[in-house]
């Protein structure tokens, strides 16, 4: 038998019920997939480049408390730490 996954992902944060549906998909009536994304960063202003990525959500099947997941987030998080590099970067 696969190992169960034992983490907080794979039980709801609102009412403790294991019945999670994970990877489930998250877009508009039209069937668009919702993206986040970021183009600045708090401190530094606009980003030379910005990232996107496509979301998945964790679905209780108990209470119905939905949970978003970026599907890249070490892409976004790379793109928001350049911003601040770069910045140190110019100012030297
Ligand atoms: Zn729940």
């Amino acid at each position: 038998m696969k190992e169960a996954y034992v983490n907080s992902y794979h039980r709801c944060a609102k009412c403790a019920s294991d019945h999670m549906l994970d990877g489930a998909f998250f877009a508009d009536p039209g069937g668009q997939r919702v993206v986040v994304g970021v183009d600045r960063h708090p401190d530094f202003g606009a980003l030379a480049r910005s990232a996107s990525t496509q979301v998945h959500a964790s679905v209780c099947g108990s209470c119905g408390f939905v949970e978003l997941y970026a599907n890249q987030p070490t892409e976004l998080y790379e793109v928001y730490c350049n911003a601040a590099r770069a910045r140190e970067s110019r100012a030297r």
